[in-house]
């Protein structure tokens, strides 16, 4: 017998299947992890088949040296979506079945518990020389940040530097589980629920149709996770498994409460939230059948399970959905191509679908499962619309409407809880001197450095680089530094100034940055009113806060800006999610939204929750202009340390790929090689070849995309994204 191996080093050009001999009692070991010698030593590899017979020379061929697991770590089914995702997003198969496999099975177990690092007082510096600059980076680093984690230091300074100051005995260290079962902190009180008739009828249609695709458009609160966990139930009474998905960023407390008080140890949660070995723990529950029910963000797609029987995306529009780093891939196709393998349903859930998944309702691809009506009779908040340029004539320029204000003061005498929602994180967006405009950027990125206030730094977004903050502007000796924008911290400032005895609590990304406080913040609102919570992207999505009766808006314009083609349906989710966090349970909710575009349609959609005409003025814009979904848009990404290197292998593409428009003219709409918008991040140049091709013929040229671009220069990256849904 043979066997044959798909190796685990990633490298496209072993990315093939080797064949290796096998004994013959091995037959049931497809899917299992071996060891094999590959170019003259011993690497991992993954047994893809088995064949009575090879079609190489036998005497060449080497055998197994051993099997690395008791059992096989992968099913045939995952096999062949990794094979799948190879041919739909050019991957290699190793990286594919990396996807699949927790890292600690490939290396050593048990020593992954995150290490805190922190400098001992006193600590004696003459005895680093003064030529170990790497010592010296390290420690001035630690001195700066006050605590890092190890992995960070040794990816940063080198593990000699690290090793060596840890034998002068510099460092005090401590492990730290990342996260410690979120759910013993949080609990959410069990609700005997009768399902409503639409409810039924949902769940009906599911479980009536194994083969189909179903879209669940439902407004927020109609009850959407209640027809999910009914699915599900029913799905575990036939004795098979379900994928629950949901962005990283909406996994809220509650909704893993609701998940644990329904199916109780049955759930395994896959999130990165989680410790490395805590994540080993829950994939080895999933994987020996102790669990059933994989619940967690975009990877969760990956999870062990055999016999699936249901597949759920929930809030299947937003963009956490797409893996936009190496691999590459879009979370929705292999989940259809997944449900097609296991014959089972797939459930696309939103309150505010996605053009193009609305659009496949519309060509039959789908079927639509409308809740137009929250589940509980509450209604829907009404949506005001505040022009902000009318206050500005009328004498007010502050952060907060009139309108705002009024309607804040008789949440908080009512003793009930406002959320204030802000497109932005820290404390300003950017900074510049009032003298001569200058500007700071960050010196391995081209971008502009954004100002910290609690920790008094300026940091960059795209590498997390820190500097200190300016008191004078470096160009012209200024001291008039101006800090931009507004963002949650002066929001929260300006609000305890007007109620000093009100809890006012922040949640975005730096509030956040220690992983339990951000329970501990929805923990401490959930209990607390009057209450407010000041928040970023982070406050929109899932929470269901029964004393929530305002919600305030405050720059909501702010993702129409964005020079891309989905800017308008962005901001209409955005702004609906957000607005659906107000009135969920018995009070009634309201939502102030502050712009300074009233007239905009996205708004009077927004305002009137009218969906279907907000889809139907997009999907003609986007039919006439050739956008998604009429047509792809095609970005080759190439990125080097080396600017000259990068413009030439950008120009060699771009004439092959002008080659092949020559055999489609009809098919390109656009074609062009330039600088990307970011010319430089983390001391990458940055270029991009950039196309916009019709869906006809789009499978025969993408495919001889792939090979123009097969990457094998050195330190030059290419990377082919399809419909990016960044273009930085
Ligand atoms: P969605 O997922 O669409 O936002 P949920 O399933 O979270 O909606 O339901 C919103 C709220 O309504 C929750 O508090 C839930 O407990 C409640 N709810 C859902 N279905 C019903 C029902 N049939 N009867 C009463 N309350 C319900
Ligand atoms: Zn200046
Ligand atoms: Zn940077």
């Amino acid at each position: 017998m043979y066997a044959q191996v798909i190796v685990d080093i990633l490298n496209s050009n072993v990315d093939k299947i080797y064949d290796y001999k096998l004994d013959e009692h091995s037959i049931t070991s497809i899917g299992s992890r071996v060891l094999v010698p590959f170019a003259g030593r011993n690497v991992e590899g993954y047994i893809v088949s088995v064949s009575p017979t090879t079609f190489y020379d036998q005497a060449k061929i080497k055998n197994i040296i051993k099997f690395l697991d008791k059992e096989p770590l992968l099913n045939e089914k995952i096999i062949k979506l990794a094979f799948y995702m190879k041919k739909r997003f050019n991957i290699r198969v190793a990286d594919a079945i990396r996807l699949c496999l927790p890292p600690q099975v490939r290396s050593d177990m048990g020593a992954k518990e995150q290490i805190i690092v922190r400098l001992k007082e006193n600590i004696n510096l003459s005895s680093i020389r003064a030529n170990a600059t790497q010592q010296i980076a390290l420690i001035k680093y630690l001195h700066e940040v006050g605590s890092a984690d190890k992995v960070e230091l040794v990816k940063k300074f080198g593990l000699p530097a690290f090793k060596k100051l840890d034998s002068y005995d510099f460092f005090e260290t401590q492990s730290q589980q990342k996260f410690s079962e979120p759910i013993n902190k949080f609990s959410v009180e069990k609700k005997v629920i009768n399902l409503t008739d639409l409810q039924k009828n949902a769940v009906n249609e599911i479980l009536c149709d194994r083969n189909s695709i179903f879209l669940l458009h439902g407004v927020t609160g109609s009850g959407k996770t209640e027809i999910y966990l009914n699915c599900i139930e029913q799905v575990l009474r036939e004795d098979k498994t379900a994928i629950m998905l949901v962005p990283e960023i909406s996994l809220t407390p509650q909704m893993l409460g609701r998940f644990r008080n329904r199916f109780g140890d049955n759930v395994a949660l896959l999130h990165s939230m989680l410790s490395p070995r805590q994540r080993f723990d829950e994939w080895y529950r999933l994987k020996t059948g102790k669990a059933k029910i994989a619940l967690g963000a975009r990877s969760c797609i990956f999870a062990p399970l055999d016999n699936i029987g249901l597949i759920i995306i929930d809030e299947e529009h937003d963009t956490s959905y797409f893996s936009e780093s190496n691999p590459r891939y879009y979370t929705h196709e292999v989940a259809k191509y997944l449900a097609k393998l296991y014959d089972c349903p797939l459930i696309l859930g939103s309150a505010t679908p996605s053009i193009e998944s609305y659009y496949n309702v519309k060509i039959g691809n789908y079927k639509l499962i409308e809740l137009p009506n929250r589940a509980n009779s509450s209604e829907l908040p009404k949506i005001q619309i505040v022009d902000m340029l009318s206050e500005i004539r009328n004498g007010n320029n502050g952060i907060f409407s009139t309108a705002f204000l009024l309607a804040l003061d008789e949440c908080i005498s009512n003793k009930k809880q406002a959320m204030i929602f802000i497109n932005r994180r820290g404390y300003s967006s950017f900074v510049m001197c009032r003298e001569c405009g200058y500007v700071p950027k960050c010196e391995d990125c081209d971008v502009s450095l954004v100002y910290h206030k609690d920790e008094n730094m300026l940091k960059c977004h795209y590498c997390s680089k820190r500097y200190k903050a300016l008191d004078k502007c470096p160009n012209c000796g200024s001291d008039s530094i101006r800090f931009g924008a507004v963002g949650t911290q002066r929001i929260v400032d300006e609000l305890q100034k007007l109620y000093s005895n009100v809890k006012i609590l922040r949640l975005d990304n730096d509030a956040t940055s220690q992983k339990d406080s951000y329970i501990n913040i929805l923990q401490e609102f959930n209990t607390t009113t009057p209450a407010i919570l000041v928040g970023t992207q982070m406050i929109a999505k899932g929470h269901d806060f029964n004393n929530v009766t305002l919600v305030g808006i405050i720059d909501a314009d702010l993702s129409l800006h964005f020079s891309d083609f989905r800017a308008t349906e962005r901001t209409f989710q955005l702004i609906t999610q957000v607005a659906g966090r107000a009135g969920r349970s018995k009070y009634e909710g309201k939502v102030i939204l502050q712009t300074y575009y009233p007239k905009h349609y996205v708004y009077r959609c927004v305002a009137n929750y009218d969906y279907k005409r907000f889809f139907d003025k997009e999907i003609s814009l986007r039919e006439t202009t050739h956008f998604p979904p009429f047509a792809k848009i095609v970005r080759v990404l190439i990125t080097s340390l080396n600017d000259e290197k990068a413009y030439k292998i950008t120009k060699d593409i771009y004439d092959k790929i002008n080659l092949i428009k020559k055999d489609y003219t009809n098919d390109f709409i656009y074609l062009q090689a330039m600088k990307c918008p970011k010319k430089r991040i983390q001391k990458k140049y940055r270029y991009e070849v950039l196309m916009r091709i019709f869906n006809k013929n789009y499978v025969d040229i993408i495919d001889r995309i792939y090979k123009v671009t097969q990457n094998t220069i050195k330190d030059v990256s290419i990377f082919v994204e399809e419909n990016p849904q960044v273009l930085s």
